[in-house]
């Protein structure tokens, strides 16, 4: 009779002891009573011998031929072994059941998420994909199994993404390959040994909003443009006209410094609009940074003026950079600018264009003012400002840092900023290395040289 799995099995082993006494002491009295010492003792140990061989044979053919759970009957110490045995293999059966559901239920649970999920190999070869993925990403189940995942789903960005994935992508947005007014955020998470999660999310609505969002910045900055220009216009003409009237010349200046700055707010919103939507010329040509450095750092002395700071350009020569030369003019000259902006009169400024292993530099560090800590992480953000005040009086619009992190974003850049409040700031953006042309010069006159302006 099997045993229930709660009751703790009991130790056989005295009743066990106590046949054996009670069979040795029967074979003694046989022995005696018979004198038939040897015969007795040869068949008993035959018996022993029988009785242990038909329950080895019951206990192979059982392991070895059925899948019953009930094991052969028997009596003694055969029947504790085969008790054991049953329990042990039901055991492992109710194991088995269990982790079968368990993997079922996750598989069903994975099956029934709106977002794709795909298990990849270390070589992006497809193992397992859901629903979700089958309606997203077009991949056909089971037909696709084992096939590289850049194999079915071509696009040129997610290509380059896979390829990139192990130093530093993690995530991307693109059009869904089955539906093109699907937009997806792709992302790709490790796990388990050299395996990878590929997860879709259908970010259409969310991005349905943020181009809205955008869309109406852009319309109300460039509404707002044309009557502005005129104020402007008006108000220079008035200011010519006005000497004569000096209670008025004051009312008229402060009229045209104020449509200034929202001139300078509008077109940085229409800027940063474009910037965002990936509207105008992609990353295309070769800039000559140097030259353009020149101009840019001629522009900030001007900006200077009486503040008299000592700016100084440090400039690989012949060290082009592949990208949109008015959106990286736009970056650099904002940080430049800032740098004056934020650096006390005859503080310095010190301008570097370079490259190293790991990328090209463009650095711009001054003696300013500095930056707390806790503002560093947010000074990117539109409007962000440390002292609203400083940057309002000196006509900022607080969309410099954002406008120049959208265009390191476009050319693949990414921006670091050091800071010590009261000590200056350092502001360095790391282009990568296939975004560089370093300059043909022979050996001997190569290397890190670098033209002091
Ligand atoms: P703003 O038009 O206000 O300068 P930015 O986006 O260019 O807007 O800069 C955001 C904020 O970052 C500024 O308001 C200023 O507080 C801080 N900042 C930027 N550059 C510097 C710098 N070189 N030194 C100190 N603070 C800076």
């Amino acid at each position: 009779m099997p045993l229930r799995p709660e009751m703790k099995p009991r130790n056989p082993w005295p009743a066990a002891y106590a046949r054996f006494v009670l069979a040795l002491v029967a074979l003694l009295l046989i022995g005696w009573g018979t004198g038939q010492w040897l015969l007795v003792l040869l068949l008993a140990a035959t018996g022993v011998l029988v009785w242990d061989f038909v329950n080895l044979r019951r206990l192979e053919h059982w392991l070895r031929l059925t899948r019953k759970l009930d094991p052969p009957q028997s009596a003694g110490l055969w029947g504790e072994i085969f008790d054991g045995l049953h329990r042990m293999r039901r055991r492992a059966r109710d194991r088995d059941k269990q982790r079968r559901s368990l993997v079922r239920n996750y598989r069903d649970s994975i099956r029934a998420m709106p977002d794709a999920t795909v298990v990849l190999r270390s070589d992006f070869r497809i193992d397992w994909c859901n629903q979700a993925a089958r309606q997203m990403l077009g991949l056909q189940w089971p037909r696709d199994e084992g096939q590289r995942i850049s194999n079915i789903f071509r696009h040129p960005e997610f290509v380059a993404f896979l390829a990139r994935y192990s130093r530093e992508a993690r995530s991307l947005s693109l059009p869904s390959p089955v539906d093109g007014r699907l937009w997806l955020e792709v992302r790709l998470i490790p796990y388990a040994k050299k395996r990878h999660l590929l997860l879709a999310r259908d970010t259409t609505a969310l991005r349905r909003l943020e181009t809205m969002r955008s869309d109406f910045v852009a319309n109300v900055s460039h509404e707002l443009r044309t009557p502005l220009t005129v104020v402007y216009g008006v108000t220079e003409t008035l200011e010519d006209e006005i000497s004569d009237y000096p209670e008025l010349t004051r009312s008229v200046q402060l009229l045209r410094e104020q449509a200034e700055r929202m001139k300078h707010l509008v077109d940085d919103l229409l800027l940063l609009s474009r910037l965002e939507t990936g509207d105008g010329p992609r990353a295309g040509d070769w800039v000559d940074v140097p030259a353009m450095l020149d101009g840019v750092v001629e522009e900030a002395r001007l900006l200077s003026g009486d503040r008299h700071h000592q700016i100084d350009l440090d400039a690989t020569p012949g060290l082009s950079l592949l990208g949109n030369e008015r959106e990286l003019r736009s970056a650099f000259a904002n940080l430049v600018f800032n740098a004056v902006h934020y650096t006390p009169e005859g503080g310095r400024i010190h301008v570097r264009w370079f490259a190293d292993s790991a990328g090209g530099y463009f650095e711009v560090a001054d003696t300013g003012i500095g930056i707390a800590a806790q503002h560093i992480d947010r000074l990117t953000e539109r409007f962000y400002r440390v002292d609203n005040g400083r940057s309002k009086s000196r006509g900022g619009t607080g969309l410099g840092l954002a406008i120049v992190k959208h265009v390191l974003m476009r050319h693949g850049a990414q921006l670091k900023i050091d800071s010590k409040p009261g000590e200056g700031s350092r502001f360095t953006c790391r282009f990568p290395t296939r975004s560089l042309r370093q300059p043909l010069k022979p050996p001997a006159a190569a290397g890190d040289e670098v033209v002091n302006r």
